[in-house]
């Protein structure tokens, strides 16, 4: 948008700062006994003065009242609003014409931001609600992290049958370019020819150690305590029996069993190869560690069956161990 075409799109937009975009439109149903119930059981809302009349009727309320966070409820329009964007656009209320201004000239996200509602008038069964909304205000275009746009604020009116203000209602809603990140330059056409890789491995000042180890030396670490001598894995600072954070580690020689296991279906994550069957295994050095079990039919593997694992390159970015079994009948023997 050209700084003209901005100040153009701007007079129009704030033109509409005042402005009635829905007119007083009574609810489709009177407040009702029946919805009242279902809302209090969804929201948990156990208060009596709702649901049980003969309570009320002995409360300050003197009878039944309506949740008063059920206000706007009464006026919504339901599940016909699923289709009003395909309405003729001169059958649409100013709302929507607003809207399809901003989605004109490239304002298509929105986002709600607040809403502050005001209850001034308890509301009973057999009320009729009836609402009208204004556009309160419109903000300067504000940079977010959605992207360029406006905030604009409406002011909902609650009457009741009786004309007398029941409540109000401040909404506010971003209207925005969605944000789209800066590409550099051969970025989309290196990622294209990638093939995809899994997820990589999360690394922090406690485990760092141990992927170096793995990826430079092609070895699993098993980290030991110092003081007592006790393996622990996955790393972490401090030992489990002794709190002592001094530590070393030792070589698995990554012989062990299936502990347990569960072969991954869906959804299918790229990078990964299926069948997948991801295992914890029990290494003879005695801790346990998270892998693959690899090279078989997922039919085959069993709790118990004795594995190798090896220290494999499974992808351009992720060198991690891998287990096979050794013997489909080894359930229970070293
Ligand atoms: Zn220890």
């Amino acid at each position: 948008m050209t700084p003209e075409e901005k100040k153009v799109f701007e007079t129009k937009l704030y033109s509409w700062v005042g402005k009635e975009i829905i007119p007083p439109t009574a609810g489709p149903d009177l407040v009702n006994e029946p919805m009242i119930r279902q809302w209090a059981e969804v929201m948990g809302d156990l208060n009596p003065v709702y649901t049980d009349k003969a309570f009320a009727e002995k409360s300050s309320k003197k009878g039944l009242i309506a949740p008063p966070t059920m206000l706007w409820t009464w006026s919504l329009e339901g599940y016909p609003m699923a289709f009003a964007d395909q309405q003729d656009p001169s059958q649409q209320d100013g709302q929507r014409s607003l809207h399809r201004f901003m989605e004109q000239n490239g304002f298509t996200g929105v986002l709600g931001t607040n809403c502050d509602q005001e209850y001034l008038k308890e509301l009973r069964p057999g009320d009729s609600v009836i609402a009208n909304m204004v556009v309160k205000s419109i903000s300067e275009e504000k940079a977010t992290a959605m992207g360029n746009g406006y905030f604009i604020e409406t002011l909902t009116t609650f009457t009741n049958q009786n004309k007398e203000t029941v409540g109000t209602m401040v909404f506010r809603v971003l209207k925005f370019k969605p944000a789209q990140a800066p590409k550099a330059a051969n970025e989309s056409a290196a990622t294209e020819n990638k093939a995809p890789t899994r997820l990589k491995s999360v690394r922090g000042h406690d485990n760092a150690w141990w992927w170096n180890i793995l990826e430079k030396e092609k070895k699993v670490p098993i980290q030991r305590c110092k003081s007592c001598k006790t393996l622990r894995h996955p790393p972490r600072p401090f030992c489990n029996v002794c709190q002592s954070g001094d530590w070393d580690h030792v070589e698995s020689k990554l012989n062990g069993e299936i502990f347990s296991f569960i072969e991954l279906h869906y959804p299918e994550i790229p990078g990964y190869t299926y069948p997948l069957i991801c295992a914890v295994i029990s290494l003879d050095e005695g801790t346990r560690i998270v892998s693959n079990v690899i090279d078989c039919k997922p039919e085959d593997v069993k709790i118990g069956l004795r594995v190798k694992g090896e220290v494999l390159q499974v992808d351009a970015d992720n060198i991690i161990p891998q287990f096979r079994i050794i013997n489909k009948n080894s359930v229970g023997s070293k």
